[in-house]
């Protein structure tokens, strides 16, 4: 039996790893479940997999938990703490599935148990950086990439050597904007950018896919996980969503991971791993779809590509400071206070009013995501009222 616990279950992600629990009820046993804000789904969840606890973020919600438990013998807790305290308990797996810089601190706490974190929360490691991978090497823990790209490079490379390996490549599928003009973008609505042509997400990070935001997270991520400098991470635009990473050998070989857009696929190869377990989920049918198509990305249209490597190659709190902006602006975009353009411009001008401080420790992160935030907000504030 296999001991798991699920942070932010009540999520796109959380939603697909609960589907693949109960495919294999014999074989784990839920720890927690953590959610932040929907109540009645965190219970259901609970209740359908058995968990000991239920752990909602938002601490309104307490009673409402307690009621929609009561008599299941599932305890409830709710509040920032408590999430951070449930992280904590040791479980052999983990999925850190929680949005943005919010899923940092208990990411961290499952992370210091030094058992297997499935890493879908992908701003964790970006603000984090070094602190994160510091606490990864100190507890003996395994991380293991959730993130479709970050997965396939990993099955791509396997047991080889890192020093064979030339470079990395990331597919994004262009988003619902590939073909816009910047006209267009600049007055695209929250709906349009939410219509991802090819996955289903929550929606933060479909709005990080029309923007490329998501891309230049993950160009930091594949850093961190792969230990390459951005110059050995490229990014290709391939719109059918169907390869998700490749791996190009000093001898001239591509290996490249292929199979449908369902996260079910990379989520069931960290759950199982090192082994793997059969899933449902569709298989890719490469006669029916026939054709394959790349082309290089547009870092004028999409210029986060170029902000997410600039960060890297300024080190230091820069990744914090973009991820944090980007958070603020995003939020901004989707309650119709900013365009979609705006965002990159915001986190533009964050990262040159703060710069690259030095970031050695978990309150810097902290501090650099407080500061990023306010010069954000004050940016909001400043092109809304124009
Ligand atoms: P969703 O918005 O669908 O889900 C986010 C989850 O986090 C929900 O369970 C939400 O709870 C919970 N949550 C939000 N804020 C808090 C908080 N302060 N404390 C505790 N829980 C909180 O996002 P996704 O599932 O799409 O994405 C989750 C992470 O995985 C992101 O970092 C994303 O970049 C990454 N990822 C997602 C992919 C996808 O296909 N969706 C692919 C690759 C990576 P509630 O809904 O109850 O409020």
């Amino acid at each position: 039996m296999k001991t798991i616990t699920v942070l932010g279950s009540t999520g796109s992600i959380g939603c697909s790893t609960v589907d693949l629990l109960c495919q294999v009820p014999d074989e784990v046993s839920v720890r927690c479940l953590v959610g932040g804000r929907n109540v009645r789904l965190l219970a259901e969840q609970a209740r359908k997999v058995r968990a000991e606890r239920a752990v909602i973020a938002d601490d309104g919600a307490l009673e409402e938990l307690r009621g929609l438990l009561a008599g299941s013998g599932i305890e409830a807790s709710a509040g920032r703490q408590a999430v951070i305290e449930a992280a904590a308990v040791p479980a052999d797996w983990t999925m850190a599935a929680i949005t943005g810089a919010a899923g940092l601190e208990p990411t961290l706490a499952s992370i210091r148990n030094g058992r297997a974190v499935a890493l879908a929360n992908k701003e964790a490691l970006v603000c984090a950086g070094d602190v994160m991978l510091r606490a990864v090497k100190a507890a003996g823990a395994t991380l293991l990439p959730v993130d479709s790209e970050h997965n396939a490079i990993a099955q791509a490379m396997a047991d080889r050597q890192a020093d064979q390996v030339e470079k990395i490549i990331l597919t994004a599928s262009g988003g619902p904007f590939r073909c816009s003009t910047l006209e267009e973008m600049e007055k695209a609505p929250p709906s349009a950018a939410l219509k991802h042509p090819t996955w289903t997400m929550g929606a933060k990070i479909t709005i990080d896919s029309a923007s490329m935001f998501n891309k230049g997270l993950e160009v930091i991520e594949a850093a961190r996980l792969f230990d390459l400098t951005e110059d050995r991470i490229d990014v290709l635009v391939h719109p059918q969503s169907a390869v998700h990473g490749l791996v190009q050998y000093t001898d001239g070989s591509l290996i490249a991971q292929i199979g449908s857009a369902d996260m079910r696929i990379p989520i069931a190869h960290c759950l199982a791993w090192p082994k793997r377990m059969p899933t449902t989920s569709p298989r890719l049918d490469l006669a029916a779809l026939a054709t394959l198509t790349f082309e290089a990305p547009d870092e004028v249209r999409f210029p986060a590509l170029r902000l997410a490597r600039q960060a890297l190659r300024d080190g230091g709190a820069a990744s914090d400071i973009l991820s944090a902006a980007n958070e603020i602006a995003v939020e901004a975009f989707l309650a119709g206070r900013i365009g979609f353009l705006d965002i990159a411009r915001i986190v533009e001008r964050v990262m040159e009013c703060l710069g690259h401080p030095a970031l050695e420790t978990l309150e810097d992160v902290l501090h650099w995501d407080a500061e990023a935030r306010r010069e954000a907000g004050r940016l909001v504030v400043q092109r809304a009222a124009a």
